[in-house]
């Protein structure tokens, strides 16, 4: 797109409204404003304007304006109380302290805009001083604070939640069913432990598929957009336009979930009757430590590739016993070692001692084999506690399992 064009053609120039809907009431409860230009009948999109760093930062600044304008008085017209979700390059922002943009919307406050409307989604690789400095300000005035493609912020993600963002915007872009790694999925997952752990609302765009949904739903997006939902519209829309698509997935969604949840529950259930009955006769011949774990990993070959056990401390009461290539054998360099700086693990010693029953652990990645697997722990008694390791293969095969 060629920028003179754009300048010389402002009046071409339009905003677009694409719909932010909510996961607890299936309903639009904002728009990210992106800016459109007329061409030949078409609204393209002004994206590769504003990424062109060839073109200097007068014209950005001067169609960023023009378009934010457009959209508050849109706004105001349609008295549809709704939220903008404005776009902001961080370095712009600051280049006046981020005065001019304020002094927009103090305009458009006198005119009824209330400051709470506007979400700023700020975007930029690195957080200065500066920029917490005018995002916290900002904030004392009630604008809300979205942080937009988080997951490609790396180095400055402290500074930003240190401006207490209301919104971490994730987009889901790359993942797709099957060609996603799962160390990126694991990394999603944290950005939505870290957006529960500072208090943040986590938004996924970029949804284009029902697996993406699928997934934001599953991992605690509270606002979801997308194609998949609705395209960016050149007028704002029925808040109820998905409600009942919405309800309906989430319905299959949470089907879904509930089967899941119910195989790990019946596999916890299986494991932990089978080992009541193997140290119920370990009780009665006194085998050693070490015979115990030969007789597990006996009974569950072709489930677990490693079984030890450790007092409710942490500490390893013996070798680990572990399949390697095939063949089991004792590591005795892992006799003595502790385990308790582990997440959960203090936590489920004491659950497995107040419920007097074994747990299955979540997915994650082992340490040293870097695969994908569950742990089974298991109460023996109030001073000792088994784990059995399962294998990849195993959940795999256990359709569900692995979700
Ligand atoms: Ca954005």
């Amino acid at each position: 797109m060629d920028a003179l064009e754009v300048m010389t053609h402002l009046e071409k120039v339009t905003p677009f409204f694409q719909p932010i809907f909510s996961a607890d009431e299936h309903t639009i409860i904002g728009y990210e404003v992106l800016g459109r230009f007329w061409e030949d009948g078409e609204a393209k999109s002004l994206g590769p304007f504003f990424h062109d760093a060839e073109v200097p930062d007068e014209f950005h600044l001067e169609v960023d304006d023009l378009i934010l304008r457009r959209a508050l008085d849109r706004l105001l017209q349609s008295q549809c109380g709704t939220s903008l979700f404005i776009n902001r390059d961080a370095r712009l922002l600051t280049k006046d302290s981020g005065e001019h943009f304020l002094s927009v919307l103090h305009e458009y406050e006198e005119k009824g805009l209330k400051l709470s409307d506007i979400v700023l989604e700020v975007s930029q690789s690195g957080c200065s001083d500066e920029l917490e400095r005018v995002l916290r300000y900002y904030k004392t005035l009630g604008i809300r604070l979205a942080i937009d493609h988080i997951e490609e912020m790396s180095g400055h993600l402290h500074k930003f939640v240190n401006c207490s963002p209301d919104i971490l915007k994730v987009s889901l872009q790359t993942l797709r069913k099957n060609t996603v790694n799962q160390t990126y999925k694991d990394f999603l997952y944290s950005l939505s432990m870290l957006a529960r752990k500072v208090g943040a609302s986590l938004l996924f765009e970029n949804i284009e598929m029902e697996y993406q949904l699928q997934y934001a739903w599953k991992h605690g997006g509270r606002y979801y957009q997308g194609f998949y939902l609705h395209e960016p519209a050149a007028q704002f829309l029925n808040t109820r336009i998905q409600k009942d698509k919405l309800r309906r997935k989430c319905q299959e969604f949470i089907i879904h979930e509930k089967r899941s949840l119910e195989k790990v529950y019946r596999l916890a259930e299986s494991i932990q009757l089978e080992l009541q009955e193997i140290t119920a006769k370990y009780a009665k011949k006194s085998l050693s430590r070490e015979q115990l774990l030969e007789a597990v990993a006996k009974h569950f070959e072709g489930m677990c590739f490693r079984v030890y056990i450790c007092d409710e401390n942490g500490f390893e009461l013996t070798s680990n016993y572990f399949k390697q290539d095939g063949k089991w054998i004792f590591q005795p360099e892992y006799y003595d070692k502790n385990w308790s700086w582990r997440p959960y693990f203090l936590e489920n010693i004491l659950r497995m001692r107040k419920n007097r029953m074994g747990l299955l652990s979540d997915l994650y990645s082992d340490i040293e084999t870097a695969e994908t697997i569950r742990t089974f722990s298991y109460p023996l008694n109030d001073r000792e506690y088994l784990f059995i390791d399962i294998t990849y293969e195993f959940l795999f095969e256990q359709d569900g399992l692995l979700y």
